[in-house]
């Protein structure tokens, strides 16, 4: 029986300023800062961060006056372990309305809560506010992680910021142009592995375990507590317009992190007495139909995923054929009563297309959202009187060969005006 946020959690002794960290698997609980620990000494079960005391929906500003502060990650720090962290600063992304998808795709309300306005332009920006902050706390100089790209991107410029050393291991070859140049030119130490993500996670976890580097991959608990912070703005946001929270939030799926992180903040909202269960948005997983483990694992019914040996999709982020975050994520799109659906590619750059179409610019992995909603709106598996927020974790500027193979090609034209007026005509 794993060991979920217990919604009558005790204090445990080890608690440091009310917050420690708790196995999901065995419920052993430890001290947060005392060493350096990313999974359970026990069972290497999956560490969740807990605190005795949640703020109430009018501690966060629920009731969205000035007092809360500016929007972005640092207006919930009553609900995360430090007050402030090293910020460029991060979260506060718009929640859009797009009125001719929102017609299209046939739901009560559309919105896209579109992540890659971040600093770096992704989400992972959250985590690594919160994932550095505690670096410095537990003292340890070099930073390091596996990344499909953003992780790589977001690590090196926060450590920058923080004057930390950072090393990033990414599988050559599979990483977007945009990326890799956020990577290098924030001064990461860059280390092109001739293997997959999982292969590039599997090492960083080695040199972790041997003390080498702080690892700030999704497995570190503390990125996802910077995460959680996407759904606190969503519900606030959502909230504040439509006097009601969403039915559904719909997401890509790759290490399944922000699952895991939005799940977590569901219930940790409960726990507040700030929603009821029936107020919990339906967590919906989106993956690319070859690298789709979460999906399997949903559909089969299973309770743990197969790791895939081989993935691939044009949808760079998300070409993970592990999940480490899979088992605090199936819990999550279960209990929400969510799903998970696999999507072609080229559903995926019709999407990416049709968000550009309405002035969001995102990168192919984001777009899977919206590909997945169309597919499950098409199948009936979602309803027309929902509403439903899709997440874009990432800006269409990443990934230039994919946004440029998308769009339509330039037409050369003579440097002359009446021969692009002949042009014009010609069409
Ligand atoms: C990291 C990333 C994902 C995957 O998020 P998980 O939390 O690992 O599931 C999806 N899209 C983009 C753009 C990303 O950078
Ligand atoms: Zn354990």
């Amino acid at each position: 029986m794993r060991a979920h946020l217990d919604l009558e959690e005790q204090v445990p002794g080890v608690a440091d300023d009310g917050v420690w960290l708790t196995c999901i698997e065995c419920g052993e609980t430890f001290a947060p800062f005392d060493a350096v620990r990313y999974t359970c000494d026990d069972c290497d079960g999956l560490l969740e961060v807990r605190y005795a005391d949640l703020p109430t929906w009018e501690d966060f500003g629920g009731a969205s006056t000035p007092e809360s502060g500016p929007y972005g990650v640092w207006r919930y720090s009553d609900a995360l372990p430090f007050e402030s962290g090293v910020s460029l600063p991060e979260g506060g992304t718009p929640l859009h309305h797009v009125p001719r998808l929102e017609d299209e795709v046939g739901v009560r309300n559309l919105r896209v809560k579109h992540e890659g306005m971040n600093p770096t332009g992704s989400f992972k920006d959250r985590g690594m506010t919160v994932g550095v902050r505690v670096a410095q706390e537990v003292g340890v100089g070099r930073l390091a992680c596996a990344s499909t790209g953003n992780t790589s991107a977001a690590l090196a410029a926060y450590g920058a910021r923080g004057g930390m050393e950072t090393l990033v291991l990414l599988p050559a070859g599979k990483v977007a142009a945009g990326k890799v140049a956020q990577a290098s030119l924030h001064g990461a130490r860059i280390l092109e592995v001739d293997g997959n993500f999982d292969r590039c996670l599997d090492i960083v976890q080695d040199l972790a375990a041997r003390g080498e580097v702080y690892l700030l991959n999704s497995l570190n608990p503390f990125r996802l507590e910077g995460q959680k912070t996407i759904g606190l703005e969503i519900m606030e946001r959502f909230y504040a317009d439509e006097g009601r929270y969403p039915d559904r939030i719909v997401l890509p799926v790759g290490n399944a992190g922000n699952t895991a992180a939005l799940y977590k903040c569901f219930r940790e909202l409960q726990r507040a007495g700030a929603i009821e269960a029936s107020e919990v948005p339906k967590l919906t997983g989106v993956q690319a139909e070859h690298s789709a483990p979460m999906v399997e694992a949903v559909e089969e019914g299973w309770d743990e995923i197969q790791r895939w040996e081989e993935v691939e999709t044009r949808a760079t982020a998300i070409r993970i054929g592990n999940p480490v975050n899979a088992p605090k994520a199936l819990p999550g799109i279960r209990e929400t009563g969510g799903t998970a659906v696999a999507v072609s590619d080229e559903a995926i750059t019709d999407a990416q297309r049709s968000l550009a179409e309405s002035g969001v610019g995102v990168e192919p992995a984001s777009a899977a959202s919206l590909a997945g909603l169309r597919k499950l709106r098409e199948q009936g598996r979602v309803d027309a009187d929902e509403d439903v927020v899709c997440l874009t974790t990432g800006h269409l500027l990443k990934d230039p060969d994919a946004a440029y193979e998308a769009g339509s090609d330039p037409e050369p034209v003579p440097a002359d005006t009446d021969a692009v007026l002949d042009h014009l005509a010609d069409e």
